[in-house]
């Protein structure tokens, strides 16, 4: 069997956390799993008890997040892998959608995953050893209407991993962004936030959009539990990617936009090379 590792993975209430933390603790690991609320803590504790671990955080508590880590690293030992994956899609137009909801957005995307990572990244460092999984999403290189700010916040942590890859790699830590495409977890479901319709020439292009997303909750092709096998087989490659895609439609979607995207940088080659001096 692979090393026994553990894994401080953010939100494993439900979705890929949960199902990659009962995968983790089937192959043997240890995991110390973020919830928000103490019913929480105790319902996932009781999947293994000795080797779940759960702490009450939200990630948008930035405040808490040094400390939290710092003493999981004292009481329970060396953080292997942090994943972060704690997450949620809001879904609106933008024009609609309030800019309050963008900085939830974001601080919960992506704020909330780099205080994470500053918080693990020292020990790491002085141990020259880590692995960081971020979960971004397909909405990390392809963008739907309607899901702006969410598209936005993966593009950011996709971004974000990649940069930070180069930077840590020296020390032996790796940076694998995995994008899933559309899963069977909670997200379309209770922890999608929703902003209320409000201008009515968005309709037909926004109402099927809305409704198709809806009525798709909970019967997406992508199921958690493989997505959980993927991720442990990253965590223990010995040469991990900076990037995975996760799922037939994510796989289909973004060579697609790879393409259309290479296609419009071809037709403007010239006006882009007329402007160097
Ligand atoms: P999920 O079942 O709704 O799980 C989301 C988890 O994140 C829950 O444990 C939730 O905790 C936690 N969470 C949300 N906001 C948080 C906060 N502020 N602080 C701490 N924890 C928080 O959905 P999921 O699909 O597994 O989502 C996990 C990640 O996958 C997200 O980053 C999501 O964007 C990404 N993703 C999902 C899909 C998909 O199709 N499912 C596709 C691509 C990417 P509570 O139970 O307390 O709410």
């Amino acid at each position: 069997m692979a090393s026994i590792k553990t894994l401080l993975i953010t939100g494993v209430s439900s979705g890929f956390g949960r199902a990659l933390a009962q995968e983790a603790l089937a192959a043997g690991h240890r995991v110390v799993g973020t919830v928000r609320s103490e019913a929480s803590k105790r319902e996932f504790e009781a999947l293994a008890p000795d080797r779940a671990l759960g702490r009450v955080l939200d990630v948008t508590d930035f405040g808490s997040i040094d400390g939290v880590v710092a003493e999981v690293e004292a009481s329970v030992g060396p953080v292997d892998v942090l994943v972060n994956n704690a997450g949620y899609g809001h879904e609106g137009v933008m024009e609609e959608s309030p800019l309050a909801e963008m900085r939830r957005q974001f601080d919960v995307n992506v704020f909330g995953a780099v205080a994470m990572i500053k918080a693990v990244l020292p020990y790491m460092r002085e141990r020259r050893r880590g692995h960081i999984l971020n979960i971004t999403s397909m909405g990390g290189y392809i963008t739907m209407p309607g899901i702006a700010y969410y598209c936005g916040s993966k593009f950011a942590l996709e971004g974000i991993s990649e940069a930070l890859g180069k930077e840590v790699e020296p020390f032996g830590i790796a940076v694998t962004a995995v994008a899933p495409g559309s899963f069977r977890t909670d997200w379309a479901g209770r922890s999608m936030v929703r902003t209320p319709r409000s201008i009515s020439d968005y309709d037909a292009l926004f109402d099927p959009v809305r409704t198709a997303r809806e009525e798709k909750s909970g019967k997406q092709a992508g199921d958690p539990v493989k997505a959980a096998r993927a991720m442990l087989a990253v965590i223990s490659a010995t040469r991990p990617p900076a990037h995975l895609l996760l799922g037939s439609d994510a796989l289909g979607l973004v060579r697609a936009k790879l393409s259309v995207l290479s296609d419009e940088i071809a037709a403007w080659e010239a006006v882009t090379l007329s402007t160097d001096v």
